[in-house]
């Protein structure tokens, strides 16, 4: 695939900025990130070892370590996750990165009955179309904070707050 760099064009036409970009979208390098993801780590943590062994000091420069993040970001998008929180802090391997993005598997975990999004919010399954968009399915879920039960488009449960508790958008109508 191709990288759009945006604010970090200067470094990407850099044959580093080019080499990164190749390493980050090796297969294994890509499965050592889902495998992270689904451990509920940041995707970069699986990746410090073999980028501090590949890139040396290279990497340690934080814009590098910015463009990085920027790439893995449209890495992941691209392969069906979404950013779930931005500055979690590592908890393991702290090598390379100390704060970093933690992604989410869009499609199959937040629809998923059981889960619980980073508000406390649970999903208690899907339950016909939603009235605003019928392209999208209305989801039950409440809110493990105060028990408040409403109703939430598919693609907005991950982040979604409790309308009741949390100064969330009020519920949908279904
Ligand atoms: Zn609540």
């Amino acid at each position: 695939m191709e990288y759009y760099p945006g604010k970090f064009s200067d470094l990407a036409c850099l044959t580093l900025g080019k080499d990164l970009w190749n390493f980050l979208n090796q297969q294994d390098n890509i499965i050592r990130m889902e495998t992270a993801i689904d451990l509920g780590k940041p995707a970069v943590e699986a990746v410090a070892r073999e980028l501090v062994e590949k890139f040396g000091d290279d990497v340690r420069v934080d814009r590098v370590k910015q463009l990085i993040g920027h790439m893995v970001r449209q890495i992941m998008e691209s392969r069906g996750f979404q950013l779930d929180a931005q500055n979690v802090k590592v908890l393991q391997d702290r090598r390379l990165f100390k704060k970093a993005s933690r992604y989410v598997d869009g499609a199959a975990k937040t629809t998923k009955i059981g889960y619980v999004n980073k508000n406390n919010q649970k999903n208690h399954g899907h339950c016909g179309d939603a009235g605003t968009d019928h392209n999208s399915r209305a989801y039950e879920l409440e809110c493990l904070e105060c028990q408040h039960r409403y109703w939430a488009n598919g693609t907005d449960i991950f982040q979604r707050k409790c309308p009741n508790c949390q100064g969330g958008a009020l519920g949908i109508l279904i």
